[in-house]
């Protein structure tokens, strides 16, 4: 079954050149998807657009094989993390996982339970009446993890989301999300610079440049036969 579905999405900003250019693409439920590309290629626009969050110029949005271009984020069903965790710093762990299920009038019991069950998966279970400060690094991003588990969404997009920590805890939680996403059978879009990321996380990975697709494929094959030059020297391969 395919998740979500682009077909030519084109995108640009007040009328300048186009920052995403006809994108067409399907992603298959429960697949881990890397969006992998330099910085300034489009990766976070074409995620936005995705989630609802910037208006597509042309092309058609589906997901679950509705057209969806113009639905409102939250009718979207599906989570995001940013690189930056976005979380509350007035309020604490708890407040921060629940706050979207609050938001959207998931009642008292069932929040208990969603919360209970995710900060124990998290290991947030000793942390929940802690601020954002009274955190490391590692904690804020297991938080902000655990916030966008919490909504149970099917599609989960993240942006960078381990771009702010060190090198031994990101290779730690590319493990901890690769078996979260498993786990819970997630179709994930996963936004990265970093190829060492795309290459150990992503069951497929789309190499983006200017706004265009590169090359799309399995990781051994992006290695092994890259289509052009950028994608050869951009995943690092021999050719
Ligand atoms: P990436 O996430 O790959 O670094 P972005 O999607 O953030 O790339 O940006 C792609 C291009 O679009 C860049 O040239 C950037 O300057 C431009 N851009 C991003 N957001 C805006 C905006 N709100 N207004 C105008 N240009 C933008
Ligand atoms: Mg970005």
């Amino acid at each position: 079954m395919v998740a979500v579905e682009m077909k030519d999405i084109s995108k640009s900003y007040d009328k300048q050149k186009s920052v995403i250019d006809q994108i067409s693409l399907s992603i298959e439920e429960g697949e881990f998807f890397v969006l992998v590309g330099p910085s300034g290629s489009g990766k976070s626009t074409l995620l936005r657009m995705i989630a609802g969050l910037e208006e597509i110029s042309g092309g058609v949005l589906k997901m679950n094989n509705q057209v969806v271009n113009h639905l409102p984020p939250k009718d979207r069903n599906l989570s995001m993390v940013f690189q930056n965790y976005a979380l509350y710093p007035h309020l604490t762990v708890e407040q921060n996982i629940l706050f979207g299920l609050r938001a959207k009038k998931v009642d008292k019991m069932e929040q208990q339970k969603r919360l209970q069950e995710t900060a124990e998966m998290m290991g947030l279970s000793d942390l929940l009446k802690r601020k954002p400060k009274q955190l490391s690094g590692g904690q804020r991003q297991r938080v902000a993890l655990a916030r966008s588990v919490v909504s149970e969404a099917p599609i989960c997009l993240m942006d960078e989301p381990l771009s702010n920590l060190d090198a031994k805890l990101r290779a730690h939680m590319r493990i901890e999300i690769r078996r979260l996403q498993k786990k819970l059978g997630l179709t994930m879009i996963y936004v990265t610079h970093d190829q060492v990321e795309a290459m150990t996380m992503g069951d497929r990975i789309m190499v983006l440049n200017d706004g265009k697709i590169q090359q799309v494929g399995e990781p051994i094959t992006l290695y092994n036969q890259p289509a052009n030059l950028f994608v050869a020297s951009f995943i690092g391969s021999p050719k």
